[in-house]
């Protein structure tokens, strides 16, 4: 699938070296179809859907496509999102047992869980942004998780649509998983409710180089079972009364309907 068209760009000064994907991400189909061309930040990326499954992806992402930012720029950006997978995890989690996110960012679900009874570590590549973690305190090992511990509960919170091999991602996490862990979910939906408005979906959907997958619903439950769980929308499980502005999200999930995101999560079975 190599394009003489582009291979000149990808080694110009000053741009992040290219790569080249061979194979759907997901089902691993070598054959894909380009659906269009973005540019961003001077750079042409090819968006294109695997002839086999339909998944969408980035073809030619670039090759680190961790966030490097620097430390003394960022501050925390708390999200409700964070607040939900602490109660998730809460709910779930029994005393002593331990968390795992991949791909925590600066760290704000371990940062909100630092004085409850559960244990809690990451695995962050992107320097910057761990180092902002590690310095607040939170336990952040600084590099590409690759199944090297066990876990209670997995937490992979917008971190999917950045990664050149999501499903593998989730392979490792699911096998990473003790009996009865809970694996939490979170990742942008290419048939979200900015459908409403292609300007939109280009500023804020279809953003490479840092989103590079583009995950429908059906892709979701694929990868999950795939890796012998089934993925459960959030529904009203990480909602208190407080939370009365995601009421008509956790609706539309209970219709089977992600609107802003996939917000989904799974149990392994104990035996
Ligand atoms: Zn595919």
């Amino acid at each position: 699938m190599v394009e003489a068209r582009l291979a000149g760009i990808w080694d110009r000064p000053g741009m992040n070296a290219r790569s080249q994907r061979t194979h759907c991400p997901i089902c691993k189909a070598p054959d894909f179809s380009l659906k269009f061309t973005m540019e961003r930040g001077g750079q042409a990326f090819r968006i294109v859907s695997c002839r086999d499954c339909r998944f969408i992806f980035v073809a030619d992402p670039e090759a680190d496509t961790a966030n490097h930012i620097d430390i003394d720029k960022i501050d925390w950006a708390f999200r409700p999102r964070h607040f939900q997978i602490r109660r998730m995890l809460l709910a779930h989690l029994s005393a002593g047992q331990q968390v795992l996110e991949i791909g925590c960012g600066r760290g704000e679900v371990g940062y909100l869980l630092r004085s409850d009874p559960v244990r809690y570590v990451a695995y962050e590549p992107a320097r910057g942004l761990s180092d902002f973690g590690i310095r607040a305190g939170v336990p952040i090992v600084q590099r590409v998780f690759n199944g090297e511990q066990t876990a209670d509960a997995i937490v992979i919170d917008n971190v999917l649509e950045h990664v050149a091999e999501p499903a593998r991602m989730l392979e490792i996490a699911a096998a990473s998983l003790n009996p009865g862990g809970l694996l939490i979910v979170i990742t942008p939906n290419v048939h979200d409710i900015r459908a409403v408005s292609p300007s939109w979906r280009a500023r804020n959907l279809w953003v490479p180089p840092d989103h590079i997958n583009y995950f429908s619903a059906p892709d979701i439950d694929r990868m999950f079972q795939r890796v012998g769980l089934k993925a459960r929308r959030f529904r009203f499980s990480p909602l208190s009364l407080q939370d009365w502005k995601f009421f008509p999200r956790a609706v539309a999930e209970t219709f089977g309907l992600s609107i802003f995101g996939h917000n989904v999560y799974a149990v392994k079975k104990s035996t």
